[in-house]
């Protein structure tokens, strides 16, 4: 029995495979044609990229799971401070349980996740900024291969509830996600130059 369903290998859409009983005596694959970007796969390869990428989404679940535990309750004050000053309501997407802020994220980075899938060059990043050593928000730093031309992907995460989060997409470069992933690497004392 799979455990993952088959996904389209191009845009990760799930795709409905029906093999026959024929068709798996003879050992052939039918083709798949996908809904979304309208390309043809045979069902073999659709499992194969539905266990790929149903792994490498759990992964990222898992790692956004623990770095969000890793969160203090911030107040509505506390979490604009630390999300950056001049956040608006509208720069920021409320998350009543953490599901909601799961799946965001699993479909904000789904062109990285497709990479990794295929085992191409592309990462997603988690880690905390520090005040006062102590974490106070989320960092996750998606970068897709440059073959995808797609630029670093950067979200900030805030805990405002047991399992309420805030999520901002910075605009540009906060000079704080490289130091926070430079911190989860290195260390602090990397960037004192001790
Ligand atoms: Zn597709």
């Amino acid at each position: 029995m799979a455990e993952h369903s088959p996904r389209c290998p191009s845009c990760a859409t799930t795709l409905r495979v029906t093999i026959g009983t024929i068709q798996k005596l003879l050992g052939l694959s039918p083709k798949v044609k996908c809904p979304t970007c309208g390309r043809t796969t045979d069902a073999r390869a659709a499992q194969n990229m539905g266990d790929a990428y149903g792994r490498w989404c759990e992964h990222f679940a898992i790692d956004l799971q623990k770095h969000a535990d890793g969160l203090p309750m911030l107040s509505d004050l506390e979490m604009r401070k630390g999300l950056g000053t001049r956040i608006t309501d509208e720069d920021i997407k409320i998350f009543p349980t953490f599901e909601g802020l799961s799946n965001y994220c699993l479909r904000f980075y789904r062109i990285a996740l497709v990479e990794r899938a295929h085992g191409r060059d592309a990462q997603i990043e988690l880690a905390h900024i520090l005040e006062s050593g102590h974490a106070i928000i989320m960092v996750i730093n998606g970068r897709a291969s440059a073959e995808s031309g797609q630029a670093h992907r950067n979200l900030l995460v805030a805990r405002v509830g047991k399992h309420q989060y805030v999520v901002y997409q910075p605009p540009g470069d906060d000079p704080r996600i490289k130091e926070a992933i430079a911190v989860k690497h290195y260390g602090s004392k990397a960037l004192n130059g001790g």
